[in-house]
């Protein structure tokens, strides 16, 4: 009764754990951080894999450290004048690279000359393959009037999926760059990212929305021109379908539900051909040689990764990432098709569940704890590396942590359940072992040990005990008489009067046919007497019921024995008994013999 309770508390206390957590935010959060975790093992073990490199398509102009100080150096400022990227895009430029794209932005800027400005508008809009950036953020309308942007910058972007939500990326302001330049060329993106909770980023938007209007990402932009020179794809309105995949062409890249795409990472911060600034300059200058790089159908990024100057972005395979080269990897993931896709919720339940089976499977058909807890963890740890290899070589993000939290809790609950089984099989198997069937007294095999047993103790403790032997009287020809049937009901009859009239510690066996036993614990031969005579009154007393509705009376001899008088031994303990009981059988019957 008190198990019984036990255990409905104790599911009432599970479920409702379960229940609180499901519904709890916090709760929902936690998880999805450590999952987000397990995304960055998996793409730091994927970043130091040799097969997993960036494209060699892809170089970076850093304005790195000792640029900085070539800069201050020479010209003794900072922002450095515009006219050094105006050099810059026209040295890259008769080497015909890909595209050239500042992950820079040329505000309005009164440092800055008039006539270094114009020169670089002119440089900018003199290629169409010089892309530059901008930037939105949700500054309050009276701190800096929202900009409005030419029509031809934001682009046609319809969504299909009822996952991403758009509204998530819609900004209310944006810094402004160069009039010129905005009005000047199309070769405009975005660089905002996004960021997790925890800070780390692991995504940039591929369109956000401004004034109701989409705008691009810069990598987006850059990629997409590479596209269309390399591929031949030319898209102009973007689509995205039902499944959450962004189509361009053959390619299809997930966004995520607050549209973003997850970045798939290469290598580790060095992972691009990394040409400091100053060194480009040097070679515009004929200071060095201008073979040193060769940037020929290159895609070139221009953007800072002096310490002084950016602003350090904790990616998942690195502390310190500079934005110019999550640009890069974003360009890259174009190139090489390989954003990642996370699984929708479905996908997860699935493999909670079969998860789940095969746990509940091993669990069952396991009879070894140890093996079957090897066998789940096995599996677990298969799962897991799968993981890793789906998101390598597929670049899918599978969950763990939902699918592991799931299947350990179904793994312990199954092993609790089987014991509680295990244990209440066994409680039977000992009942049914030790007990007899037609008067649930205990069986003669019990009897003889209980008998070893309270001679033990008894010995050991020095205490006595008795035993009472009783059997009904002319039970042959009752059953001679009324029949079988009705002898039963007697034999239970008797039983069920037996314990109703002995103490808690007495216990009661049938002995055999129709002989029944009691073991009383330090009970000595006198009040043993007077329990057996107590009990033959009762018999005599009582009415009993025959199958047929008909009462009879039934009367018992019995004879008892006492330890140590009587004897020290099981043997000769029972003998006496008999011996007593014979002699009241001898004597009348219904009645203790002496
Ligand atoms: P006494 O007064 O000397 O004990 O005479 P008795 O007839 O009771 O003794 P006896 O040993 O000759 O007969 C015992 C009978 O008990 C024989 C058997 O048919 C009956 N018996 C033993 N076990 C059962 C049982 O489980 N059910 C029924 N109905 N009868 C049983
Ligand atoms: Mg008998
Ligand atoms: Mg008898």
């Amino acid at each position: 009764m008190f198990k019984k309770i036990l255990y409905t508390v104790w599911l009432i206390l599970f479920l409702m754990c379960i229940a609180v957590c499901a519904h709890n935010s916090n709760f929902k959060d936690f998880i999805q951080s450590i999952e987000y975790r397990t995304f960055d093992i998996r793409q730091s073990i994927q970043a130091n894999d040799p097969g997993h490199l960036a494209s060699s398509d892809i170089v970076v102009i850093a304005i790195d450290d000792a640029s900085y100080e070539y800069i201050l150096q020479k010209y003794g400022e900072w922002p450095m004048p515009r006219d050094l990227y105006v050099k810059l895009i026209n040295f890259v430029e008769k080497q015909n690279p890909q595209s050239i794209a500042f992950d820079l932005m040329f505000v309005e800027s009164m440092k800055s000359s008039k006539n270094a400005d114009d020169m670089l508008i002119k440089a900018v809009t003199a290629n169409d393959n010089v892309f530059v950036a901008m930037n939105f953020d949700n500054q309050p309308s009276t701190l800096r009037l929202p900009q409005s942007l030419p029509p031809h910058l934001s682009k046609k972007l319809t969504n299909y999926s009822e996952n991403v939500d758009l509204t998530l990326q819609d900004y209310t302001n944006c810094r402004t760059i160069l009039k010129g330049l905005l009005f000047g060329t199309d070769n405009i993106g975005m660089t905002n990212v996004l960021r997790s909770d925890d800070g780390i980023l692991r995504k940039v938007p591929a369109f956000l929305r401004y004034k109701g209007d989409y705008y691009p990402q810069l990598a987006l932009a850059v990629g997409l021109k590479y596209l269309k020179d390399n591929e031949n794809i030319n898209v102009k309105d973007f689509v995205i379908d039902k499944n959450s995949n962004l189509l361009i062409g053959n390619r299809k890249i997930y966004i995520d539900k607050d549209g973003g795409m997850i970045l798939n990472w290469y290598g580790t911060q060095k992972s691009y051909s990394y040409i400091p600034f100053y060194q480009v300059i040097k070679m515009a200058d004929g200071e060095l040689s201008p073979n040193m790089y060769n940037f020929k159908d290159k895609i070139v990024y221009v953007g800072t990764t002096a310490v002084s100057l950016f602003d350090i972005k904790t990616v998942p395979i690195s502390r310190g990432f500079p934005g110019v080269e999550i640009q890069a990897t974003c360009v890259n993931n174009i190139i090489d098709n390989n954003f990642i896709q996370r699984v929708n919720l479905w996908v997860t339940v699935l493999i909670c569940l079969l998860l789940c089976l095969v746990t509940v499977i091993v669990v069952l058909y396991e009879s070894s704890t140890f093996v079957g807890a090897l066998a789940a963890l096995s599996i677990y740890m298969l799962y897991v590396l799968a993981t890793y290899y789906v998101m390598r070589y597929w670049h899918i993000w599978l969950d763990i942590v939902y699918p592991l939290t799931f299947a350990i809790v179904t793994f312990t609950l199954a092993y609790i359940i089987k014991y509680l089984i295990k244990s209440r099989d066994f409680e039977r198997q000992y009942i049914l072992a030790t007990t007899d069937g037609l008067t649930e007294l205990y069986n003669h095999r019990y009897f003889k040990e209980q008998m070893k047993l309270v001679l033990e103790t008894s010995k050991r403790e020095g205490t006595l005990f008795s035993l009472i032997i009783l059997d009904i009287d002319f039970f042959k020809k009752f059953n001679d008489t009324f029949g079988h049937q009705a002898g039963d009901a007697i034999l239970k009859q008797v039983a069920q009067t037996l314990k109703r009239n002995v103490r808690a510690s007495d216990i009661v066996f049938r002995y055999g046919g129709e002989e029944m036993s009691i073991i009383l614990n330090n009970t000595d031969y006198d009040s043993a007497v007077n329990v057996a005579q107590k009990i033959c009154n009762k018999i005599a007393t009582r009415k009993f019921i025959l199958p047929n509705g008909k009462t009879t009376e039934v009367t018992i001899s019995l004879g008892a024995s006492t330890f140590p008088q009587d004897g020290i031994s099981s043997e000769e303990i029972i003998e006496s008994a008999d011996k007593r009981l014979y002699y009241a059988k001898e004597n009348g019957r219904n009645q203790v013999g002496k």
